[in-house]
């Protein structure tokens, strides 16, 4: 197997901790896009935010996405890759979209917990859990449609792996 696969969902819903572990599993290459603009602008996504706006940095967002697109790659976007309809129908066609799918409360809890993994800017200001619900009203049909897989990403990550292994029709390891 050697179709690009995309890992969708909110902050905090796993897309790095199970795609590094899923990737791993298939022998894929890993990328996270935020790192990769990260490191190819030598900005953090705040700083990005800060100096062109959401609009410049959805921008980047998508020439990222195209770049990285390659065979045997396991590619975890960040939370607002589905926003735009071309990002949404690129990775429909070049490759398996997974969404892992969580509620806010779970998303909100675990964002708390480890406010280092939370390197975006809120996108509100308000408190995380009040903003995780909106972000989830907003987005959740957006990436409902772009998934060709929902999965529960409420299961401990090596769960949510093997169930993912099994969606694709690959042998557990
Ligand atoms: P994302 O890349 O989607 O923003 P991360 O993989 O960075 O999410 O996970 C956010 C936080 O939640 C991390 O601290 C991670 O350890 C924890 N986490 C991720 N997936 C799970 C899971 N399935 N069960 C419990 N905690 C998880
Ligand atoms: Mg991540």
């Amino acid at each position: 197997m050697t179709q690009t696969i995309f890992m969708v969902g909110a902050r905090g819903a796993g897309k790095t901790t199970v795609g590094s572990a899923l990737a791993q599993a298939l022998g894929y290459q890993f990328i996270d896009t935020d790192l990769f603009m990260q490191q190819a602008a030598q900005m953090s996504v705040a700083e990005m935010v800060v100096q062109e706006g959401w609009l410049g940095f959805r921008r980047r967002e998508s020439l990222a996405l195209q770049e990285v697109a390659q065979p045997s790659t396991l590619i975890a976007t960040g939370g607002g890759m589905i926003l735009a309809e071309e990002n949404r129908r690129f990775m429909r066609q070049q490759g398996t979209v997974i969404y892992l799918r969580a509620p806010a409360s779970v998303l909100a809890r675990r964002l708390e917990e480890y406010p280092q993994d939370a390197q975006r800017p809120t996108l509100t200001g308000r408190p995380i859990a009040e903003e995780m619900l909106e972000v989830l009203a907003a987005r959740e049909a957006l990436y409902q449609e772009t998934a060709h897989h929902v999965m529960d990403g409420t299961l401990p990550p090596a769960q949510v792996v093997e169930q993912i292994l099994a969606a694709l029709h690959c042998e557990t390891i």
